[in-house]
């Protein structure tokens, strides 16, 4: 049967981070991958998680299974984390899942089995796996606009107008903070009137949280998410504990549904865990056991708190640095959508054409839409980074 399988497009960030590996020139950047980087480039185990980590080694005496849907102390945790107590925990159910694209493609086979015939609303544009794994998962898509190029702003006007289309009982995918690839986020204004056409026309969104901590900080960024719970009857969130614990590649992801009421909740939960079951039966748990460990040691939860607060103060280090050597050279406030702009992505207003002139005459590596990771940027290299944009008439 091999055959007959027909070869996959190949990932493009991949492609690209293979690219920029082979180039033999001593001065390049890499702002392509969505990996924090600190000022040296390397991407650091957090003090905490390592804390954690250690401290599990002593204490862990078994490795047996733990709950179908993960571990019930890492689930209150990440509950709490990314809800508050924006809603009682009664009223929501969750299963741990690897990473944020394994919440998510929970949230799709839950969509499945609930509503095969929905269409799912994704921001144009948006993380491209969003769109793999609904066609993977045979349900159909749709998008809205999101993003105005020419300000850097939310189209709020254009998103309101598409979101017209859907029809009752259809998923609105929403980023919860740090627009990827775009940088661009609802204001709070505009969440609200988000949540007013959602309820109206009876829409049900599904948050992708991948990256609290990393716009206005922990509490802030989960703003938004916890003002839909409190003020629509369902909601979808897909959590990522990859960037806000730099656990990457250990997995740790949670999907977690608020629901109308308990009963309700119960049933979901029950159907989270029975999707667990057929689709990796255990979710991954060392990861999330490092994410509880952390949550619930007060020393702990303060280091990892201080430590991510300082990596989010050299993200919007970075902008301002890059937004005035910008403005220096062009006279102009042109790029100050930077400074707007939240997490570690931000989308220049660059041609496919301008992107491969980065590449090839000076060395900069990013993604084909324009898309930029602040965080790959020393600050030595701002200077060359406004210089290259500039000289490629961005
Ligand atoms: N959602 C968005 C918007 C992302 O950018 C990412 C990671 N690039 C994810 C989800 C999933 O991350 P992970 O599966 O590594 O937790």
């Amino acid at each position: 049967m091999f055959d007959r399988l027909q070869e996959p497009a190949s990932d493009k960030i991949i492609a690209l981070m293979a690219e920029y590996r082979a180039d033999p020139r001593a001065q390049k950047l890499d702002l392509g991958v969505g990996v924090y980087r600190d000022e040296s480039g390397a991407t650091p185990i957090m003090g905490a998680v390592r804390a954690a980590g250690a401290r599990l080694q002593d204490s862990e005496t078994t490795k047996a299974y733990t709950g179908l849907a993960g571990d019930p102390a890492f689930l209150q945790a990440i509950s709490r984390l990314v809800l508050g107590d924006s809603v009682p925990l009664d009223r929501t159910a969750a299963a741990a899942a690897p990473g944020g694209t394994g919440a998510l493609h929970q949230a799709f086979a839950l969509i499945r089995s609930a509503a095969p015939d929905c269409t799912l609303w994704l921001p144009d544009p948006t993380w491209p796996n969003h769109l793999s794994l609904i066609a993977h998962q045979g349900l159909t898509h749709a998008t809205y606009r999101y993003f105005d190029a020419a300000t850097g702003a939310v189209d709020m006007a254009g998103l309101m107008e598409d979101l017209q289309q859907a029809a009752p009982g259809d998923v609105v995918l929403l980023h919860g903070c740090c627009h990827n690839p775009t940088g661009a986020d609802p204001m709070p204004s505009e969440w609200d009137e988000i949540a007013a056409m959602l309820r109206a026309r009876q829409l049900i969104p599904l948050v992708d949280l991948a990256y609290q901590g990393f716009g206005d900080g922990i509490e802030a960024d989960a703003s938004a998410v916890r003002m839909l719970a409190s003020t629509l009857d369902e909601v979808l969130i897909a959590a990522s504990g990859s960037k806000s614990f730099g656990l990457y590649r250990d997995r740790v992801g949670a999907l977690l549904a608020v629901a109308r009421d308990p009963a309700e909740a119960e049933r979901t939960g029950k159907v989270l865990t029975a999707l667990n079951r057929v689709t990796y039966s255990f979710p991954p748990d060392h990861g999330a056991r490092l994410v509880q460990t952390v949550l619930d040691d007060p020393a702990l939860r303060a280091d990892w708190e201080e430590e991510l607060g300082r990596m989010r103060l050299r993200i919007l280090a970075l902008r301002e640095a890059l937004a005035a050597e910008l403005r220096r050279l062009t006279n102009s406030d042109r790029f100050d959508f930077l400074l707007r702009h939240r997490g570690m992505f931000s989308r220049l207003p660059a041609e496919p054409a301008q992107v491969a002139r980065l590449r090839e005459e000076h060395g900069i590596y990013m993604t084909g839409d324009g898309r930029i990771n602040i965080a790959g940027l020393g600050e030595a290299a701002v200077p060359l980074l406004a210089r290259a944009i500039v000289e490629t008439g961005l």
